[in-house]
C-alpha cells in the first residue's frame, strides 16, 4: 500500500481538556499529511481530560483508522503524556506536537525532509514576538538563563515540545527511565545530530492554556533539580564563607591587640564569635559533603545510560 522505502511516521499529540480544538487540529494535520506517501499513525494521548475530549477523540478514531487513542488514568501532566505517546509509537520518525494548534502542522513537511537528510532530532524553536513583556515571556527567559547557567546541559531558549525524533533517538530517550522528566533537557543531554527549526507560534485555536502557574512551576523545579546539582553545593560554599568570616574575625581582633585597644573589646565576644563561625562553617561543610553524596546517589538512581551510541546496534 505504501512504498517500501518511505519511512513510517508517527505523531504524538498530548491532549488535556481540548474538546474545543482537537477536531480542528486533527483536520489541520490531515491537510498536511493526507497528500504524503508515508504511512502515518497518530497517537492522541488523553491526559485525564474531564471535558468531552474522550468523546471527541473516540469519534475521530472511528472516522480515521490512522488514529490510536491512549487514555491516561488521570492527569499526569504534559511531559508524562508525551512519554506515554513516545513509548507507544513505533514509527521510523516520531513527531510530537501540541493539540491546541500552536504548533503549525505544515512544519511536519520540513521535519520529514530534515529526517531524510539524516538528522536524528529536529527541534522547533519558538521565535518570540508580539507583546514585549508578558509574565510567561519574562519567567521563561529567566528560567532558561538560570538553567543554562547552573546545569551542565544546555537547553535551547524557546525550545518547544514540538520536535521530530528518529527511532534511534526515541529508543535512547526510552532508555532514560527517570520519573521527573524535563524532555527538552533530556533530549539535549542525549546529543545526536540535531537541527533547529524556528517557527512563529500562533494563538491557540480555542480555549485557555492548560499550563497553570503551578504546572509551569513544577516543570521548572523538575528541570532545575534534575539537571543541576548546584543547590546541593550551596552548603560547601556557605561553609567556606563562614571559615573566611572566622579568619576576618581573627584579623579584626588582632588589630585591637596590635594597637593596644584590647580594653575596647567586649569580654568574651572574640572567643564566642570565633566558635560560632568555626562551628557553623564545619556544619555547613559537612552538610555540603552529604549533599555531594546525595547528588551522586541521585544520579545513580536516575539510571541514565552512561553513553549512547551514535549509530546503535540492536
Ligand atoms: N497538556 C497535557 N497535560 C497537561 C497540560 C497540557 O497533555 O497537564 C497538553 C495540552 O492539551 C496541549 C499541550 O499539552 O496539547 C500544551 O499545553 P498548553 O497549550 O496548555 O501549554 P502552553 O502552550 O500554554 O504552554
Ligand atoms: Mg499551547
Amino acid at each position: 500500500m505504501f512504498p517500501e522505502h518511505q519511512p513510517t511516521i508517527d505523531l504524538v499529540i498530548p491532549v488535556f481538556n481540548e474538546a474545543g480544538v482537537v477536531e480542528q487540529t486533527h483536520a489541520n494535520i490531515c491537510k498536511v499529511i493526507d497528500s504524503l506517501p508515508h504511512k502515518f499513525t497518530l497517537y492522541y494521548v488523553d491526559d485525564g481530560s474531564t471535558d468531552d475530549t474522550a468523546k471527541c477523540l473516540a469519534a475521530l478514531a472511528e472516522a480515521d483508522q490512522r488514529i490510536v487513542v491512549l487514555e491516561l488514568a488521570r492527569n499526569f501532566g504534559h511531559q508524562a503524556a508525551l512519554t506515554a505517546g513516545l513509548d507507544a509509537a513505533s514509527g521510523d520518525f516520531v513527531i510530537t506536537l501540541d493539540a491546541d494548534g500552536q504548533h503549525p502542522p505544515e512544519m511536519i513537511l520540513q521535519m520529514i525532509d530534515l529526517f531524510k537528510q539524516d538528522y536524528d532530532i529536529v527541534q522547533a524553536q519558538r521565535i518570540e514576538e508580539g507583546e514585549r513583556f508578558s509574565f510567561k515571556k519574562v519567567t521563561s527567559a529567566g528560567f532558561y538563563a538560570l538553567i543554562n547557567r547552573i546545569s551542565g546541559t544546555s537547553v535551547l531558549p524557546g525550545a518547544a515540545d514540538f520536535r521530530g525524533m528518529s527511532r534511534q533517538a526515541v529508543e535512547a530517550l526510552k532508555s532514560m527511565p527517570e520519573y521527573h522528566r524535563f524532555l527538552r533537557g533530556m533530549i539535549s543531554w542525549m546529543g545526536y545530530r540535531s537541527v533547529i527549526l524556528p517557527y512563529h507560534e500562533t494563538n491557540r485555536l480555542a480555549g485557555k492554556s492548560k499550563y497553570s502557574f503551578g504546572k509551569m512551576f513544577r516543570l521548572a523545579m523538575d528541570a532545575i533539580f534534575s539537571f543541576s546539582l548546584m543547590p546541593l553545593y550551596i552548603g560547601l560554599s556557605a561553609g567556606g564563607m563562614f571559615f573566611c568570616l572566622a579568619a576576618l574575625e581573627i584579623v579584626y581582633v588582632l588589630s585591637f591587640w596590635v594597637t593596644g585597644r584590647t580594653s575596647n573589646l567586649a569580654p568574651g565576644w572574640s572567643s564566642l564569635m570565633f566558635v560560632i563561625l568555626i562551628v557553623s562553617g564545619i556544619l555547613m561543610i559537612l552538610l555540603g559533603f552529604i549533599g555531594v553524596y546525595v547528588g551522586y546517589i541521585f544520579q545513580e538512581v536516575k539510571r541514565r545510560p552512561v553513553y549512547l551510541l551514535k549509530r546503535g546496534k540492536k
